[in-house]
């Protein structure tokens, strides 16, 4: 039996009751493919500082170095909004990907044909869309120097920010990408503006000398506004992106926003070694915490990419997929996916309906 300790964080508004469902799952898969779970919790967000008085406590981020990953939900709320920002959930979540140094985010966006409809784009466009995106994390213009608002000589206030990017940076976001294509269809569009940023050619040329270790993987350049254009007019071109910071910021969402449902997007954050950090694409849902109206799949989702890239347990991270596949394919739907015939459900009985899905 393989075992493995997984710290779970989770957060504020719906991330308990979306993180109860995924516990519950990879118990199931757990005993289905003798992995056996060791699952410790933490605080984080709004939950630490009510607790502790700060968002990331020493003891949190210590327990998530000690573990071979982390499982997140949610973090944030109305209640900590008019906290000085050092001290609001949000910092949290940067501290935590600071300390176990993720520089690198995945985020797949993928059309199920059971919720093809909830696309506000046509359906000849996004049907059969999978799409990973891999964003770079802890660079670029997010926290490039020099940054602030200075005085200039005539008085006038300045905003500055700065793009910047080493070749070892550049490098070491281009082989997880390659890695991640070479696992799906082979093929690896990366994202620049090298028509107009000196950052940007360097970014293309350093990624172009990598491709030669990859011969199994198709590279193709692609400047940033021809991106965003081509996601919309024919997202099925792409296979895997790869990106800075601010691109990927953007890019990654309007990605995911051609699948038109946020309750089922997962994301994985990974460094260069040590444990990563699974977690959905939402927040925290505050209008709708403690109501049972959340849909946990995108939980369960990011668990399974946890399975996938930290684990290596393919095998069970595709049972998890399918069965997410079958819930919808028997109708269920939460709230926020439900269409007209559907049977709508809350969190706990969407999460219930699952589990009868896997162990079938
Ligand atoms: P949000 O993603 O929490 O909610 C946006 C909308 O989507 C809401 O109407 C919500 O009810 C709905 N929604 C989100 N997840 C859902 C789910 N699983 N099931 C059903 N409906 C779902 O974004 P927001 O409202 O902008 O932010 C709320 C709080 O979350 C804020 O405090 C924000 O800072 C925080 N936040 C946290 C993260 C994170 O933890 N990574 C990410 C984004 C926002």
């Amino acid at each position: 039996m393989t075992h493995y300790r997984i710290t779970l964080l989770p957060g504020d508004g719906i991330g308990p009751e979306i993180m109860a469902v995924a516990v519950d799952v990879l118990k199931v898969v757990g005993n289905k493919f003798d992995i056996e779970f060791q699952f410790q919790e933490a605080l984080i967000g709004g939950a630490a500082i009510d607790t502790t008085g700060e968002p990331l406590p020493s003891a949190t981020l210590d327990m998530c170095r000690h573990s071979d990953a982390v499982l997140l939900a949610a973090i944030g709320g109305y209640k900590w909004d008019s906290l000085p920002s050092d001290l609001r959930p949000e910092a949290g979540l940067l501290g935590l990907r600071a300390g176990l140094g993720l520089f690198a985010n995945l985020r797949p966006a993928i059309i199920l044909p059971q919720l093809i409809d909830a696309s506000t784009l046509k359906r000849s466009v996004v049907e059969g869309v999978d799409i990973m995106v891999v964003r770079e994390l802890t660079g670029g213009i997010y926290f490039g120097k020099p940054r602030g608002i200075f005085a200039t000589e005539t008085g006038e206030k300045r905003g500055v920010n700065t793009m910047a990017y080493t070749e070892s940076e550049i490098e070491r976001i281009g082989r997880v990408a390659f890695e991640a294509a070479r696992k799906r269809r082979g093929k690896l569009c990366s994202v620049d503006k090298a028509n107009v940023l000196e950052v940007s050619q360097l970014w293309r040329d350093r990624i172009t000398q990598l491709s030669p270790e990859y011969p199994d993987v198709e590279l193709s350049h692609m400047y940033v506004d021809n991106a965003a254009m081509q996601l919309l007019r024919a997202p099925k071109q792409f296979d895997t992106i790869v990106t800075g910071n601010l691109f990927g910021d953007i890019l990654s969402d309007a990605a995911a926003m051609l699948t038109g449902s946020i309750g089922m997007l997962p994301s994985a954050s990974l460094g260069a070694s040590g444990p990563g950090v699974f977690e959905p694409v939402h927040g925290s849902a505050p209008d709708i915490a403690g109501q049972d109206k959340a849909n946990p799949l995108a939980q369960v989702l990011s668990a399974a990419m946890m399975l996938r890239y930290s684990l290596n347990q393919s095998a069970a991270a595709d049972h998890i997929e399918q069965g997410v596949l079958q819930v919808l394919q028997r109708g269920d739907r939460t709230g926020d996916i439900m269409s007209q015939g559907m049977n709508l459900l809350g969190c706990g009985a969407m999460g219930e309906a699952l589990i009868q899905a896997l162990e079938e």
